[in-house]
């Protein structure tokens, strides 16, 4: 059998599926999907301090200062040990150097990272569809699922929502906080890691980028 990777980092501007391909390859794999969003957000709803300092960037759109997401990053290594796919971190090329750093320490290092690449215009219609899960983080696009504001959560059960910083003011700053802080993080992995670094089109089908994904997993390298 082919070896599994167990370090993985997906990268992606907002809406293009990280969220969604995480839980699928974290059901079919074992391996824990961490989405520092979500723990943020679970922060935020819980009323923690830190879930209060967070609050005043997430919901305009704006990214926490680095020590946050790494403060709360660590907490979760420390718990659960090096093995993950994470979905929204790093987000910077600070975020890339900590998260270098700190798996060195442990004599370890990423196994795969897959940029999920989507333009602009379908990021902004994807966006402004979707209804979320804030519980177990599941999201719908309300057109195409039927699912509204208020109705359960097909999966777990509870009330569906629009995230907070889902609205038309904030995606501008997200898809500019993207390009002028994430896309670096990209030249970072290509200059450090060119050989884990994949790119997929995440306008495909959810199934089709499944199947792209787990064959990196598994790794049987997927040139198509
Ligand atoms: P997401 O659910 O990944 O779209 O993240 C929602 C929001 O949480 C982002 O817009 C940021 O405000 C914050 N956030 C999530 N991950 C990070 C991170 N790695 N660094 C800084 N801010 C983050």
């Amino acid at each position: 059998m082919n070896p599994v990777n167990h370090r993985i980092v997906l990268l992606g501007p907002p809406a293009s599926g990280k969220g969604t391909q995480a839980d699928r390859l974290a059901d079919c794999f074992l391996i824990p999907h961490v989405s520092t969003g979500a723990l943020l957000r679970s922060e935020c709803s819980r009323g923690t301090p830190l879930g209060q300092e967070a609050d005043g960037w997430t919901s305009k759109g704006l990214l926490v200062p680095d020590e946050l997401a790494v403060r709360i990053v660590t907490a979760w290594m420390k718990e659960n040990g090096p093995r993950f796919i994470f979905d929204g971190f790093p987000r910077t090329v600070g975020q890339a150097e900590y998260l270098d750093s700190s798996l060195a320490e442990l004599r370890a290092g990423l196994d795969l990272i897959v940029l999920l690449e989507l333009p602009d215009e379908l990021i902004r219609r994807r966006i402004l569809e979707r209804i979320s899960c804030l519980k177990c983080g599941a999201t719908f696009s309300m057109s195409l699922h039927g699912n509204q504001e208020g109705s359960p959560c097909p999966r777990c059960g509870a009330l569906l929502v629009r995230r907070n910083d889902d609205t038309e003011a904030a995606l501008d700053q997200r898809l500019e906080v993207y390009r002028d802080l994430t896309l670096p993080v990209v030249g970072y992995y290509e200059k450090t890691s060119p050989n884990l670094l994949h790119r997929i089109d995440a306008g495909e089908g959810s199934d089709e980028i499944f199947a792209r994904l787990s064959a990196l997993v598994v790794d049987q390298k997927d040139e198509g």
